[in-house]
């Protein structure tokens, strides 16, 4: 399993992008930098966009990405929970702001919607995804992305404290998760569904227990105004907890 990071922050400026991943080219998660970060023919290769939440910076792209592919003469699968694919059909592909590509072009539209059942495998494009509800502002999951070789990465998006439920559920050699702020922020991350690199320390003792080992950990959603501090804080973390915790940024490749 190659995974692109084609976005690795939670706001976009010079040289940083929105939250968006890329699995072997064809498995897109969250969209918050796909159409800037991906030539045509690599849009094109998307056969499906799990979306961990209805925010902004997880889900700006859909509309840019649709009218792309509709340029292009190609399709994609858009799957979600029924609150994000609800909130894109009514603010984004509503035919005010943009087309609803989900009827046009007629008879094979550019994109379809996937509901996704949380905490219930589903094949998808040839991987096994487990959507798992996770603590945020508005109903969120996180993915569990299993590929043909047995490759197993879990996706946290946008998570506050208390993942415990959610470790019980998935097995992942690479977990990729979120650290919006540093940690002097703490009490406003814990009240707005988000983490801080102590935060992250408390989640990770959890995931330790409850699953007897800890994974390659990846930082990401990282406020670029805040990845000095991040960065500092998370090395702390990660050598109190003896593990490997690296920062997400743009072009990053990791192989699982
Ligand atoms: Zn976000
Ligand atoms: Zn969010």
């Amino acid at each position: 399993m190659n995974i692109r990071v084609l976005g690795a922050h939670n706001c976009e400026r010079k040289n940083f992008k929105m939250v968006s991943l890329l699995v072997d080219d064809v498995l897109a998660i969250d969209a918050g930098a796909l159409t800037s970060s991906l030539s045509l023919e690599e849009q094109r290769k998307i056969k499906a966009v799990l979306l961990t939440h209805q925010h902004y910076d997880h889900v700006r792209d859909i509309p840019a990405l649709a009218m792309s592919l509709f340029l292009g003469g190609a399709t994609t699968r858009i799957c979600s929970i029924p609150a994000a694919l609800d909130v894109l059909a009514r603010n984004l592909l509503n035919n005010e702001i943009y087309p609803d590509f989900r009827h046009k072009p007629e008879p094979k539209p550019t994109v379809s919607f996937t509901v996704i059942e949380p905490n219930k495998a589903e094949a998808i494009e040839g991987y096994t995804i487990l959507a798992v509800p996770v603590s945020h502002s508005v109903p969120a999951v996180g993915y569990q992305v299993t590929d043909a070789d047995g490759k197993v990465m879990f996706y946290a998006g946008d998570a506050g404290p208390g993942l415990a439920d959610c470790w019980r559920q998935v097995s992942p050699q690479l977990l990729i998760i979120e650290v919006t702020a540093s940690d002097e922020y703490i009490e406003w991350a814990a009240g707005a569904g988000h983490l801080t690199p102590s935060l992250l320390k408390q989640e990770l003792a959890s995931f330790q227990k409850v699953k007897g080992y800890l994974p390659q950990v990846v930082a990401i959603h990282m406020n670029p105004s805040l990845e000095a501090e991040i960065t500092v804080e998370i090395a702390a973390v990660a050598k109190t907890l003896d593990c490997s915790i690296t920062l997400a940024y743009e072009g990053m490749e990791i192989s699982l």
